[in-house]
């Protein structure tokens, strides 16, 4: 067997096992929430994820969850989590069954979530779930026999995307304790807020919310990180932040949760990141952003070397390799 080391490429077509025997503290579990991580967790899935990023440079796609299938319930729309994991487990060499849109499924003759979850549960080795529903995944997880990943539910979490975010941050900075974050935007619906913040109380770091009164961090999830000791303050203008700003992860105003036109519009364009923003920021701010984006980082951005949001792309597919290959028991 080929152990992946850099500067020394397996050819292709060997098997590759990926770094030292762990203690498989993940294997068989549901993925639901990012409060299922400790500290020693995130180290944990972000040393595997270091692995599969030097495998996947090294032959791209390897072998280790070979004849694994992986079932891609998507009630919701997604472009790069839904198709990152498709990648994550054919890169693994395992395959996958996508259903992105279940109306052409059962789902649309009335079948139930437990139902479907059943079914494919019967297929597959693993379920990655989206719903529009906050606490679908944890429903889910009652009734199949298989490990359920959360892949976003309603307003609720969306654990894969945050610690993919925080592995970013430490690419990006190098470490995550003793930075300033501020984060942007629709904090109120926005699920990746939710995760990142809660997450974020596992570090020593301040965290500034910038949102418009109406889009504020819902309270009980403020209350919750600030009992975990999170330093977190609260603020209405980005300008009074932004000098002490060493990552500024930015939200789009979630559409979706909006009843009326005129209430999305009123906030729909309240900060946008610019080049002259761009300006004023600190030299070494990483600016981040879960896409899609739809307005609030203007294109001239995207050549500015701290505009990290299609890394955070990139980074997203090796922590969910990460993810799978651990629930699997392959890590
Ligand atoms: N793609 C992220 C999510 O599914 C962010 C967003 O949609 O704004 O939550």
């Amino acid at each position: 067997m080929e152990r992946v080391q850099a500067g020394h490429a397996p050819m292709l077509g060997k098997r590759v096992e990926l770094g030292p025997p762990r203690d498989g503290r993940f294997k068989g579990k549901h993925i639901l929430s990012v409060n299922q991580f400790s500290r020693e967790d995130l180290e944990y899935v972000f040393s595997v994820a270091e692995e599969m990023r030097t495998a996947v440079e090294l032959v791209g796609t390897f072998d280790l969850l070979k004849g694994k299938v992986l079932a891609c319930l998507f009630y919701s729309p997604s472009t790069r989590t839904s198709s990152s994991f498709i990648a994550a487990v054919e890169r693994l060499g395992g395959s996958a069954i996508p259903i992105n849109e279940v109306k052409y499924s059962s789902v649309s003759k009335g079948e139930s979530l437990p139902d479907t979850v059943r079914t494919l549960a019967a297929y597959a080795d693993l379920i990655v779930l989206r719903h529009p529903e906050t606490g679908a995944a944890a429903t889910a997880a009652r009734y199949s026999g298989k490990p359920i990943i959360n892949a976003g539910d309603g307003q609720g979490e969306h654990p894969t995307q945050a610690l993919l975010d925080l592995f970013t941050i430490r690419h990006e900075r190098g470490h995550v304790d003793g930075l300033t974050i501020t984060l942007l935007g629709d904090l109120k619906y926005g699920r990746t807020v939710h995760s990142l913040a809660r997450l974020l109380t596992k570090h020593d770091v301040k965290v500034r919310m910038v949102s418009p009164e109406t889009l504020r961090l819902p309270r009980d999830v403020l209350e919750e990180v600030r009992s975990r000791g999170l330093m977190v303050t609260e603020h209405a203008s980005l300008e009074e932040v932004l000098p002490d700003t060493d990552v500024l992860y930015v939200t789009r105003v979630q559409k979706e949760y909006f009843d009326d036109q005129a209430a999305y519009d009123a906030v729909q364009g309240s900060y946008v990141i610019t080049a002259d923003t761009m300006r004023r920021a600190r030299k070494d701010m990483v600016l981040m952003h879960p896409l899609p984006r739809v307005g609030e980082i203007a294109m001239e951005v995207d050549d500015d070397p701290r505009a990290a949001y299609f890394r955070q792309v990139q980074y997203g597919l090796y922590v969910r390799m990460a993810l799978i290959a651990m629930v699997m028991g392959r890590a």
